[in-house]
């Protein structure tokens, strides 16, 4: 029997928000989608802002380092820290 890391981890939201006021999506960045390893984060093209399209964080870190506006904020869970 194990038990797998999704399951230890409880949350109530996503593990990487957008700041949409910081986001500048709407003026061609797509940075942090293209540095996700996992192609978790997307631009949602109807505001012309990023978000994060799929739960699965490996808490890699350079989608928050290299946003040029420090829109990206990735939540650790307190267990990996
Ligand atoms: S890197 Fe930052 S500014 Fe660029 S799309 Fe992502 S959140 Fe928006
Ligand atoms: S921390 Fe890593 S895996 Fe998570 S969204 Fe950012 S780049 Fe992708």
């Amino acid at each position: 029997m194990s038990t797998t890391p999704h399951n230890i981890f409880q949350r109530s939201a996503a593990p990487v928000t957008i700041d949409e006021d910081k986001c500048i999506a709407d003026k061609g960045c797509t940075v942090c989608v293209d540095v996700c390893p996992l192609d978790l984060l997307a631009i949602d093209l109807s505001k012309g802002k990023a978000y994060m399209k799929f739960d699965e964080c490996w808490y890699c870190m350079p989608c928050e380092k290299d946003c040029p506006t420090d829109a990206v904020r990735v939540d650790i869970p307190y267990l990996l820290r």
